[in-house]
């Protein structure tokens, strides 16, 4: 059966199933070639998991046909399927963010739009919510990206992990299912650059990761390169920590100590031995050129601070929903 049959295959909500609403969230950036397949997996995997559901895909700004396909399986899913439709592109984890404010499940779970995360997965995140967890994650064990993007992961997982105080393998799989407290309090935060997976562990009691397959992207191309994964990352460290500027502040006490004892030790040299050869002058500026750079750096960190100080001041909004497409938040719940 072919997507699009697969899709006007849907006429009558399934039987009554129990358990509470399940939202899944999918933030979509251009990825037209992915979407017919991936609703016709993602599909049937909800009508058999036995509780009611609904989806929202989140359109953040696509230039391709993605908000049109969207609509058009919205248009075929009864109410079951709803389309938030960003004003611009502003990121994976704005729009996911967009969703989270959308949505009315009790369990909510993010995904990949390009099947990098099989929806077939989805049952086993919520088997461990119904264990008592507050976030389920998944942890691609064996990852289909370059090898250059795993070891920024590798990297990027140990300081998440220091720093939000939540040890876990992988933070970057978005293939993940947090309860419905935990989210109205990410969504509460109104966060600027918000990391959504670190967001949620730091108000999450009770955490599990277990392994999810990953495939290779369906079609097209990741929209992070090395740049927006630095940039991710650094959002990341200083929205959460100030580890950065206390390690700058002890080091410059280190480097004043050591400064002050080196230059008493040029003075008492005066003293005792006489003016300096000119290698020593030299020295001098070398610790002096170290110091210079070492200043700038802190001035760029605390630069870094006031940044975000100022972003969060500022006060302009994260995303614009331009419109909500599907029925409306009232109209009965597919099952
Ligand atoms: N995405 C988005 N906005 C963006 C970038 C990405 O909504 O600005 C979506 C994208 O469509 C996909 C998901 O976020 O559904 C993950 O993006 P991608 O596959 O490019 O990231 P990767 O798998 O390489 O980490
Ligand atoms: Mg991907």
């Amino acid at each position: 059966m072919s997507s699009a049959e697969k899709i006007a295959a849907i006429r009558e909500p399934d039987t009554a199933a129990g358990g509470s609403l399940v939202s899944v969230v999918i933030p979509v950036y251009n990825e037209a070639a992915n979407l017919r397949a991936l609703w016709a997996r993602l599909e049937p995997v909800l009508r058999a998991c036995g509780r009611p559901w609904e989806v929202l895909f989140v359109d953040d700004g696509s230039a391709d046909q993605s908000l049109d396909i969207l609509r058009e399986i919205a248009a075929g899913a009864h109410g079951a399927v709803r389309v938030v439709e960003l004003a611009r592109n502003f990121g994976q984890h704005s729009a996911i963010l967009a969703g989270f404010r959308q949505c009315r499940g009790e369990v909510v779970v993010t995904l990949d739009a390009d099947l990098q995360n099989p929806p077939e997965e989805i049952p086993r995140l919520l088997a461990a919510i119904d264990e008592g967890n507050d976030v389920v994650g998944g942890w691609r064990e064996e990852r289909q990206d370059f090898a250059y993007r795993r070891f920024a992961s590798h990297l990027h997982n140990r300081v998440t992990s220091m720093i939000v105080g939540v040890p876990m393998h992988d933070y970057g799989c978005m293939l993940r299912a947090y309860r419905r407290h935990i989210v109205d309090t990410v969504v509460a935060c109104d966060e600027k650059a918000a990391f959504v997976p670190a967001l949620a562990n730091s108000f999450a009691k009770r955490v599990a990761e277990i392994p999810v397959g990953h495939d290779e992207r369906q079609s097209g191309n990741s929209k992070y390169n090395l740049f927006r994964l630095a940039h991710l990352s650094l959002n990341l460290i200083t929205g959460f920590s100030l580890m950065p500027i206390q390690a700058v502040s002890l080091a410059g006490l280190l480097v004043f100590v050591l400064d002050t004892l080196f230059a008493l030790l040029l003075v008492a040299h005066r003293i005792f031995f006489g003016p300096q050869e000119e290698g020593a002058l030299w020295t001098l500026f070398a610790v002096a050129f170290f110091v210079l750079g070492f200043i700038l750096l802190a001035i760029g960190l605390i630069g870094e601070y006031i940044g975000r100080i100022y972003i969060e001041v500022r006060k302009r909004p994260t995303y614009i929903v331009r419109a909500v497409h599907g029925e409306e938040p009232e109209a009965p719940v597919r099952r």
